[in-house]
């Protein structure tokens, strides 16, 4: 057998807790930017992301935009 475990995404070293959710109140791992539930992708303006960084998420939880690249 040779392979067979790369052809399935593992999920990344991410310790976010929404991971193991059922129901995660955000869309997006603000940690990995894995989308975690299949949802509208929300509306989000730069005010909004700029707190985000100051919270230091990586990602947009929920749009998931990096928020580490400069826009
Ligand atoms: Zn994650
Ligand atoms: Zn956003």
């Amino acid at each position: 057998m040779i392979g067979a475990k790369n052809m399935s995404i593992q999920k990344k070293d991410c310790r976010n807790m929404n991971h193991g959710r059922t129901n995660p109140p955000v869309r997006f791992c603000p940690n990995c930017g894995e989308k975690l539930k299949s949802a509208s992708v929300g509306s989000c303006d730069e005010e909004k992301h700029r707190s985000r960084r100051k919270d230091r998420n990586h990602f947009c939880h929920d749009c998931g935009k990096d928020l580490t690249k400069a826009f």
